[in-house]
């Protein structure tokens, strides 16, 4: 016989198995998300977790960390081979798991002309897995779900509010609420005016090169913005002396901004403008904004954040569309709520318990739980079996005990005598009453319970 080797498997690194009061957390986060973003006009859009590469090079930016450290590629099997005797992929091969939700939503807006499908703009909203090659610790996984909208279509700085108070709407609705939040906000300019501002920073950054670090040197070239970002002490201090991209907006970039400002002040949004706010991406401009939780995450306190980017659609499709979206992440919020106790600890949920004490009780109990189930009862029955035999029938204190596990509401209890009678115990688990019922009369007795 052929020997086989056995291996017990584990999730991979910066990975999670989502569970229990995990998935319920999720379903509520899909709810609220729902409930948020449609009053305002967004439409739930799915799009593929794979990507071309290109897409993302392109999109958010080669020199970024996320494209270029974190990003994954995904090559089917059949490529991998190519890979090996160094043959080169079409770019159409190469592909990637998404490690954000915009690029890929900007594309599937652009590609099916949903601009022009939907009377503009078109806004959309996208919840599902991202991927990032990151070092795992506390809120920070490579595997990791974010809710996000987009919006693609308009130069309004009506649009800008409206994105960060759908966002923060959203963190009210699931139980953070703003006392525990931060709201830095900052434009990035535009494409008139950021080229002058990038130039300057660039030049400060070179001046100072001997006291700044090695990456924010690398960087210095292709994105010397990023040194707003490094958490290296004195390269901080340095960079609070830096150009302010304040002082170099143009007129409408400023215009713009003031309205967002006086927007979210009108609302009665407390927020400070941080000027060192850029957001990591090439695809930015004008507004940004970020969220931090100042309870329950430790360096990894930013629960969402967003922007416009403008030029984005003209950089992955074909038309030149502004817009504007964020993202949130699901863990970070989660353990925020965890923070504040308001996780949802109950896993089972069961309305009837249906305990059966013979096995032709158990024909009965199929039908009866399917006809209750079709009521709308969350109806369970003891399905365990006993070292393999699923024939055996456990004692009624096992069978109540799992009730009171599953936290059932009722249990009905089917025996011989019930069954020689056609009668079955209906029991209260909380109020420990008991009813005999005819079996034919107990759909509608829970019926009548729910109406
Ligand atoms: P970003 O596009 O990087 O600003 O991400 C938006 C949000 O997604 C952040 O505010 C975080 O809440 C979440 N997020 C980003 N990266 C990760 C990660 N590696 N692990 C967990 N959550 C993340």
């Amino acid at each position: 016989m052929k020997e086989t080797s056995r291996a017990v498997f584990k999730r991979p690194e910066g990975t999670a198995d989502l569970l229990g009061k995990d998935i319920a957390l999720w379903q509520k986060f899909l709810k609220c998300a729902d409930g948020v973003f449609t009053l305002r006009g967004y439409k739930r859009i799915e799009t593929p977790i794979i990507e071309r590469e290109d897409l993302f090079k392109r999109g958010i930016g080669e020199a970024t960390d996320v494209v270029s450290k974190e990003m994954y590629s995904a090559i089917s099997g059949g490529n991998l081979s190519k890979i090996k005797t160094g043959e080169n992929l079409s770019s159409r091969s190469k592909l990637a798991l998404r490690p954000e939700g915009t690029a890929g939503t900007v594309r599937a807006i652009c590609e099916n002309g949903l601009t022009e499908v939907d009377s503009m703009p078109a806004k959309y909203y996208y919840a599902g897995p991202m991927f990032r090659a990151e070092r795992p610790q506390k809120g920070r996984q490579r595997q990791f779900y974010q809710i996000g909208t987009e919006m693609l279509g308009s130069n309004s700085p009506y649009l800008d509010a409206e994105a960060v108070l759908m966002l923060l709407d959203f963190f009210n609705r699931v139980g953070i609420e703003s006392s525990i939040l931060t709201l830095d906000i900052n434009s990035m300019g535009c494409e008139e005016c950021r080229p002058a501002f990038r130039e300057a920073v660039k030049e400060y950054i070179e001046n100072n090169s001997e006291h700044m670090c090695d990456t924010c040197m690398e960087r210095a070239n292709a994105n010397p913005l990023r040194a707003f970002d490094c958490k290296n002490e004195t390269c901080a201090k340095i960079m609070d002396s830096a150009p302010n991209i304040h002082d170099y907006l143009c007129d409408d970039c400023k215009e713009h901004f003031e309205i967002v400002k006086s927007l979210l002040d009108a609302s009665n949004i407390k927020y400070n403008v941080n000027n060192k706010l850029v957001r990591g991406l090439d695809y930015y401009t004008r507004t940004v904004f970020e969220i931090t939780a100042n309870i329950g995450l430790g360096s990894q306190s930013a629960i969402g954040g967003g922007g416009r980017y403008d030029k984005l659609s003209l950089e992955i499709g074909d038309k030149n569309l502004p817009g504007i979206g964020f993202a949130l992440g699901f863990e970070r919020c989660a353990l925020v709520l965890d923070e504040l106790g308001k996780i949802d600890d109950s896993q089972e949920s069961c309305d009837i318990f249906i305990a059966c004490l013979c096995s032709d009780a158990r024909n009965i109990a199929f039908e009866l739980a399917n006809k209750l189930r079709e009521t709308g009862f969350i109806t369970r029955t003891d399905e365990r079996d006993t070292e393999g035999r699923w024939q055996n029938i456990k004692s009624l204190k096992a069978q109540l005990k799992l009730a009171n596990k599953l936290q059932s509401r009722y249990a009905i209890i089917i025996g011989e005598d019930e069954i020689a009678e056609n009668k079955a115990q209906i029991k209260d688990m909380i109020s420990h009453s008991d009813v005999a019922l005819s079996i034919n009369e107990i759909q509608n007795y829970f019926k009548g319970l729910k109406d």
